[in-house]
């Protein structure tokens, strides 16, 4: 069953969507009543009704293309396979410029034809070939050539292969066990697919029922690796189905529409030095064209025309079947061919270095996938990929055409050399952001971590109030995407949960509690203190309300928020920190408010360094050491940076500087700041005479939108005699005094008393 998250992620998909491509859907909506194209219908549910339909679009240029709504889209579809070199190239233009200056003659052929069937040849080591508009065409017309040169009409075909859409190959099979086929779509006489054979890839049996059936079968089609099973090759086998054919007098056809240029300037065939009797070919040799090409052995190809005879003697065409097709050799198809050919001639190192940076996105995604345990992979073979993924994974689609990144219904994809190293980083940063909002909304719930917490460790708060009541479920999947953002690349990701209950249950590492109360919404965080700081839960919040105002909008989530954590941990120099879990020791706590209109800030001082030197003015004569958390986030100057970074710098007190020692601190906070990795590599190892805080609460904070109180609710864990906590509001500052039961009740009392009136003094002495 679908859980609120999933529920409310596909709402957010379906809003999205609807919102970016608003165009396009108005634009199909109006003209579907004259406009039949099965695409708009592809992969139909109900749930998912809103988010079917094909892109429409206005411009496509090196790897982007751009809807009617003006959204550009990384597009890794490249026309099925079609665009190799990006839309567009220069030298396919040039070549259609060229070609339409001297017409388009149907009938006479241009000697480009000529030229394009020389290069292939060459190219790929077939013995001849032939041209036609498509890819069916052309396994349609290998078919045929191959029943005329064998006189036996069975073919085999393999399961979860595509060849194109012509009758006798739009087949499945009847029952698991028996091999004959019935077709997979209505309006396909049952008399043409009676001969396709359809037989498992891959199995010793199907080579098996080859060699016992070979004298009904005329051909074994086959793709070297299955489009839609990238991650399926076997070269072996491949060879062994051509063994079998050859001793069979069996047409053994690969069809390398898609993998024919794209794997090799010889496909598959050169790459797995493959012989195979013909093989089929299209998509990139077009140049962006339609194309179909039948290549092979002069002892099948020789159907199409009788062979080769020659003038001037007693030569003469063989027999032959029949082949026609009025736009066959068209002249700016054959144009375009004749460029692509030599293009690639030119730069054939491309297919290789194709295949290497699609391996290497490949194994990047997986890596991610492995570390995050999202149950999801790529595959690759050469420049074509394919995600693997299972039943409601599906949403990855969606989710990545919201984030601009375009792949067709048929899920194929494909890079092209326009993809350079900005279009992968770009794809990789799309790719991620999509699973971790799949993760964050449920989908993959194997991945879910376990909760991990030493004994000893202990929950750091925050609390935020918001002028508003909130829907829960945007609020739980901001939540959720927000600490799944946070877990990216943690080697032990904490694992966290929301409810709606009063406090927080202390079974999760991250835990958020909400209340609604008079119209207001108390969002009460907390989280481990081993693993998160006080300012990484301020930033959690922050980065949840703008995640929840994405939601609310129906914009895309935002991508993360936090610095990658290899930026602190490299800044810390990967610094084995001494544990900072300290045990907590029974303490009091003691409160004061002074409003704002009490006190004045002293000039050339924060109100931090102010009141610390004020601080300092009450622990009286002799030698003190003040303990002052800092950020490690703003040390390094990695603001968003989220874990545990903060440790204590020590303030040095001494008779001498007691009178106010402003100055003097303010020199020994930019000592300590210098010197942060340092102190951090001592974290909770050092017992402080005191420790001061203050948590600056002046700026007006928000929430999407809506008005919005965050407040740190200060650590109460720690063995510090004394702790002092200032919270600065508009209204005036809160100070809290805890002391430990060593420290006599009334030198605490009296500690706050002098604070409190050396802050409502306006004596400063320097
Ligand atoms: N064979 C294979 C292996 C294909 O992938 C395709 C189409 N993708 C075809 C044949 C049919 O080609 P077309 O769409 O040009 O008819």
């Amino acid at each position: 069953m679908k859980n609120r998250c999933q529920s409310a992620y596909q709402k957010h998909l379906i809003q999205c969507i609807n919102a970016q491509c608003e165009k396009t859907k108005q634009h199909v909506g109006q003209h579907k009543a004259v406009f039949a194209n099965n695409r708009h219908s592809a992969g139909f549910t109900e749930v998912l009704k809103e988010l079917t339909f094909a892109l429409v679009v206005n411009k496509a240029r090196d790897a982007y293309i751009r809807d009617l709504d003006e959204n550009e889209y990384l597009d890794i579809s490249m026309g099925f396979g079609v665009h190799l070199f990006g839309h567009s190239p220069g030298f396919i233009k040039a070549a259609i410029g060229e070609q339409l200056s001297s017409g388009i003659a149907l009938g006479p052929l241009y000697e480009h034809s000529a030229e394009a069937a020389e290069r292939i040849c060459n190219m790929t080591g077939n013995d001849r070939c032939a041209f036609f508009n498509s890819g069916t065409e052309a396994v349609m017309v290998a078919l045929r050539l191959a029943r005329a040169a064998t006189a036996k009409d069975k073919i085999v075909i393999f399961e979860g292969a595509y060849h194109g859409t012509h009758d006798s190959l739009l087949a499945m099979k009847q029952h698991p066990v028996s091999q004959e086929a019935i077709a997979n779509v209505p309006g396909i006489s049952p008399a043409l697919v009676k001969d396709t054979v359809l037989l498992k890839f891959g199995t010793a049996e199907s080579l098996q029922y080859i060699e016992s059936h070979a004298q009904q079968i005329a051909a074994v089609l086959t793709e070297p690796v299955r489009s839609r099973h990238p991650e399926e090759v076997n070269p072996a086998y491949l060879k062994e189905l051509g063994r079998v054919c050859r001793e069979h007098n069996i047409a053994f056809i690969l069809d390398e529409v898609i993998t024919g240029f794209r794997v090799s300037n010889g496909g598959a065939k050169a790459l797995y030095s493959l012989e195979p009797d013909m093989v089929t070919y299209g998509k990139i040799l077009g140049g962006g064209l339609p194309i179909g090409v039948v290549a092979g052995k002069r002892k099948f190809v020789d159907f199409i025309d009788g062979g080769a005879w020659k003038y001037s003697d007693d030569s003469k065409p063989g027999s032959a079947t029949f082949v026609a097709g009025t736009f066959c050799n068209h002249p700016l198809t054959m144009a375009t061919a004749v460029a692509t050919l030599k293009f690639l001639e030119e730069n054939s190192g491309l297919q290789k270095e194709l295949t290497d940076m699609t391996a290497s996105f490949c194994a990047c995604i997986n890596t991610f996938c492995l570390s995050e345990r999202i149950p999801v992979s790529v595959a690759n073979f050469g420049s074509l990929f394919r995600f693997l993924i299972k039943g409601n994974h599906r949403l990855l689609y969606p989710a990545l055409l919201k984030e601009k990144v375009y792949i067709w219904e048929g899920r194929n994809c494909f890079l092209s050399s326009a993809h350079g190293p900005e279009e992968l980083s770009i794809l990789e940063h799309r790719v991620k952001k999509c699973l971790i909002e799949m993760k964050a909304s449920g989908f993959f719930p194997e991945s879910k971590t376990v909760s991990y917490r030493d004994p000893d460790d202990w929950y750091l708060r925050a609390a935020i109030t918001i002028d508003d009541t909130l829907d829960t479920d945007w609020l739980m999947l901001s939540f959720n995407y927000v600490c799944e953002q946070a877990n990216v690349n943690r080697q032990y990701p904490l694992s966290y949960a929301m409810d709606s209950g009063d406090g927080p249950a202390a079974t999760n590492n991250i835990h958020l509690s909400v209340k609604e109360e008079h119209g207001q919404t108390r969002l009460h965080l907390s989280a481990i203190k081993s693993a998160v700081d006080g300012w990484s839960l301020i930033l959690m919040l922050r980065s949840m309300g703008k995640c929840y105002e994405a939601l609310e909008k129906g914009r895309p989530l935002p991508g993360s928020v936090f610095d990658d954590r290899d930026k602190m941990n490299n800044w810390l120099g990967n610094i084995e920190v001494k544990s900072s879990i300290v045990k907590a020791s029974e303490a009091f706590t003691l409160t004061e408010f002074l409003p704002a209109s009490s006190y004045e800030q002293a000039p050339a001082a924060t109100l931090f360094e102010y009141l610390l030197a004020k601080f300092a003015c009450t622990l009286g004569i002799g030698e003190h050491h003040i303990g002052v958390p800092l950020s490690g986030q703003l040390a390094a100057r990695l603001i968003n940076s989220f874990g545990s970074y903060s440790c204590l710098i020590p303030i040095r007190i001494t008779s001498a500087n007691t009178d106010f020692p402003l100055a003097d601190i303010k020199c020994q906070l930019k000592e300590g700041r210098k010197n942060f990795r340092h102190f951090y590599s001592l974290r909770g190892a050092r017992r402080f005479s005191a420790v001061f805080n203050m948590d600056n609460l002046l700026h007006e904070n928000s929430f999407a939108g809506r008005k919005a109180r965050i407040v740190p609710l200060s650590d109460s864990h720690s063995n510090h005699p004394i702790v002092c906590n200032v919270i600065a509001e508009k209204e005036g500052l809160h100070v809290s005094l805890k002391y430990m039961t060593e420290i006599p009740e009334e030198d605490a009392r009296n500690m706050l008393r002098t604070f409190c009136a050396e802050i409502t003094s306006t004596a400063y002495v320097y």
